[in-house]
């Protein structure tokens, strides 16, 4: 008797990529079989991402190959561009089902693709129970917010997701409890907004507190946050961040402009100055802080002086690496019928210059921290050896030494950067990580 197997595709970002990973974590434990390509599958689940129309091609291309990998797979599609975007479930067929909704821990996905194993015989008695770890990935996800009600004029993601919700503070330490039980190294904390954590749960507790509960529980794993807005970040989040030896020195602000007249138009409640404050702050307590941004090119009304505007807050605050994408107009949302768009070739221009000025910034951040000794979680083996990231978000290889995915190492940076990743060494014999 063959197991239901399962593929599970995911567009976009992490919260996404930790609803699939919760589904084929609840499949596992089902008996489910999680394959890796929509070729071995009887099932495709495609999770999809309608941030921008980048996103929203490549969920239409993965439910595209799923149902171009074999006349017999059935495929389910869910997630935001679903629930957002009216109709894109339809018009694929009928091996398509979509599930709209933002269905927090995908339950009515794995109902449905329990159900449609429903035709085939089955012998109840066995093939049951878990068939080991989910696919890929030492470092764990962990979604504790959902949904979003800040109204940034470009984001789609509201509509697609509701309004924020939060996971209780105790089923968090079980979650990331059951995750460092596992052997995993590190537990990313994720969410919608994820600084929004706590603002629907009685007192309104504030994301320090949750780190600060869940890296007092870590060791000898540690924890990250991903994406945090500017205006979530406060001082007790920095001290957490910068100063708690089970959390990693990251932060990553999206800035999306520097001009203070389109992040007024973008909906953003801060401004440049506002921005570098923070990251002031942040640096005053941590001088090897890894922090990341992101930068929206190209929104309604800017002009030169407005991505000039952005240079210069890039400028000033030393990034350590920066993510920048071209504004992508979404249905439904105000920007969408905004005026005053920069020609496609300005855009591109922009973001060139501005991705550009973001490998110059992470060449001086992997620079800065040559000879330094960073904790490493592995997470696997490349061409060059074991290979991971560092607790400030670099990510390296290991040269001369053996290290199994998952665990950590004290290792000391090098300066050659070969594929991306930046040389180490194992740090045996030092004494201490430098913090
Ligand atoms: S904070 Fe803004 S960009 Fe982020 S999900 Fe909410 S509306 Fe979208």
């Amino acid at each position: 008797m063959t197991r239901l197997r399962v593929a599970i595709a995911t567009v976009g970002c992490r919260a996404n990529q930790a609803d699939s990973a919760s589904l084929a974590r609840s499949l596992g434990a089902d008996g489910v079989e999680i394959v890796s390509s929509f070729v071995d599958a009887d099932v495709a689940v495609v999770n999809t991402c309608c941030v921008t129309a980048e996103a929203e091609r490549d969920s239409r291309k993965a439910v595209r190959r799923a149902l171009g990998a074999s006349p017999a797979t059935r495929v389910v599609v869910t997630g935001c561009a679903v629930t957002a975007l009216a109709g894109f479930g339809e018009g694929f067929g009928p091996r398509v089902r979509a599930i709209a909704g933002t269905d927090t821990d995908m339950t009515r996905v794995a109902a449905l693709v329990g159900a449609l194993e429903g035709g085939r015989d089955r012998d109840a008695g066995q093939a049951r129970g878990p068939v080991g770890r989910p696919l890929g990935r030492e470092r764990a996800l962990l979604k504790v917010q959902t949904g979003c009600s800040h109204g940034c004029t470009y984001c789609v993601v509201p509509a697609a997701r509701g309004e924020e919700r939060s996971m209780p503070l105790g089923e968090a330490v079980e979650r990331a409890a059951a995750l460092f039980g596992e052997g995993r190294p590190e537990v990313v904390l994720t969410g919608v907004q994820l600084g929004a954590w706590g603002c629907d749960l009685p007192g309104s507790p504030r994301l320090a507190s949750l780190v600060a509960a869940l890296a007092d529980r870590a060791a000898p794993g540690r924890v990250r946050l991903s994406s945090i807005e500017p205006w979530s970040v406060d001082d007790a989040l920095l001290d957490v961040v910068t100063g708690h030896d089970r959390v990693c020195p990251h932060l990553h602000l999206p800035l999306q402009s520097g001009s203070d007249r389109v992040l007024a138009a973008m909906g953003r409640t801060y401004d440049g100055r506002g921005f570098l404050g923070i990251v002031e702050r942040a640096r005053a307590r941590r001088a090897d802080l890894a922090l990341g941004t992101d930068v929206l090119l190209g929104f309604p009304g800017e002009d030169g002086a407005a991505f000039a505007d952005t240079l210069a807050v890039l400028k000033d605050a030393h990034p350590s690496y920066v993510h920048a994408f071209g504004f992508s107009p979404r249905p439904g949302t105000r920007a969408c019928s905004m005026f005053g768009r920069p020609s496609r070739d300005e855009v591109r221009e922009r973001v060139r210059e501005t991705r550009l000025f973001g490998d110059h910034a992470r060449a001086a951040f992997f620079a800065a921290q040559g000879g330094a000794v960073r904790e490493v979680a592995i997470e696997g083996r490349g061409a060059s050896g074991p290979r991971g990231l560092t607790d400030n978000f670099i990510p390296v290889f290991l040269r001369g030494e053996e290290a199994a995915p998952g665990s950590l190492v004290r290792a000391r940076l090098g300066t050659a950067v070969v594929g991306g990743r930046l040389e180490a060494e194992p740090a045996l014999r030092d004494t201490g990580l430098s913090r």
